[in-house]
């Protein structure tokens, strides 16, 4: 969508993980203006919402509205989370650019996240593949999946391995486009997100999609440096660190936006994101969410003296 030169795509997902598992709701201008700021910082990819039911997420009834305004934002990818039929039609209907179907590989986390089997929601994976194709060709929303609790479950514990890569499979089978891999829970460690990661691509190759970490234990980072090691280009993360599973207890924030950015770009890794326009978005929140935590070490500290983007 964009001229910028990037070797690392940094998909923020603040607005939609961020603010689920905040229990206020950001005023619909706010998160359009804070949406706003994050693209003019150069934010390529951003996640503003999800398609669930008011009754059990009010902080995202207002999704349609917010996706209509962000895919008026030049040279941003908009992206909705649907976690079902019935909201992916709603977000083809707002015409999101791409959606993101969540799919646990743990039964309990499913059942507890979406009311499904796993099974039930790669079926879904399916159905909404086949409405997308209804669509006409000037519109051809993509379907990424991303397999949560792919790294442990806090209801289930371990998660096998054999069977995160299998429900991979099924999942390319069903339609979607890219399948990645989450850590809703902050389970991983870096030498399991390399070989999960591996597998992944050495079994669905160029569908392998990004990588989803929560910085729950304080790995975030080292498991970014783990995935980039086996190739992963793509990396969701949060402004402020903002986030959480309503749905997976204990689960906190995703990793920081901000320390991302200038994780890559100190390691030499094009971005296309301006880190001080990054950081002055961040007032917005505020505004909308008066007194809201917010985390990131760049924040903190400041830029090193000397400091050069790649
Ligand atoms: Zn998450």
């Amino acid at each position: 969508m964009s001229a910028v030169e990037r070797d690392v795509i940094v998909s923020e997902v603040g607005p939609r993980d961020g603010l689920q598992s905040i229990k206020r709701s950001m005023p619909t201008e706010t998160k359009i203006e804070w949406i706003k700021g994050l693209a003019s910082a150069g934010l390529p990819e951003i996640e503003v919402g999800s398609f669930v039911s008011p009754k059990l997420l009010p902080q995202m009834a207002d999704c349609a509205e917010v996706v209509a305004a962000a895919t008026e934002i030049p040279g941003i990818t908009v992206l909705a989370l649907v976690p079902n039929l019935r909201g992916a039609q709603a977000a083809f209907d707002a015409r999101s650019h791409k959606i993101n179907m969540p799919v646990s590989a743990s039964q309990a986390h499913s059942k507890a996240n979406i009311n499904r089997t796993v099974e039930e929601a790669v079926e879904d994976v399916a159905r909404v593949h086949a409405l997308r194709q209804e669509f006409s060709a000037d519109y051809h929303p993509g379907i990424e999946v991303g397999i949560s609790t792919a790294f442990g479950c806090t209801i289930e514990g371990p998660v096998s391995e054999d069977w995160v890569i299998r429900l991979a499979e099924m999942l390319v089978e069903a339609g979607a486009d890219s399948v990645g891999l989450s850590d809703t829970t902050g389970y991983g460690n870096p030498a399991q997100v390399k070989r999960l990661f591996k597998r992944l691509k050495s079994e669905i190759g160029g569908k392998a999609g990004g990588a989803h970490f929560h910085n729950t234990r304080g790995q975030g980072l080292g498991n970014v440096v783990a995935a980039l090691e086996v190739g992963v280009t793509t990396f969701d993360s949060s402004q402020a660190g903002l986030g959480g599973c309503p749905y997976a207890p204990g689960a906190t924030g995703n990793i920081v936006t901000e320390d991302l950015v200038f994780m890559l770009e100190a390691m030499g890794l094009k971005t296309g994101i301006d880190i001080e326009k990054l950081i002055a978005a961040r007032s917005t929140i505020l505004s909308g969410l008066p007194g809201e935590a917010l985390y990131g070490h760049v924040q903190d500290a400041g830029l090193p003296k000397g400091f050069r983007y790649a």
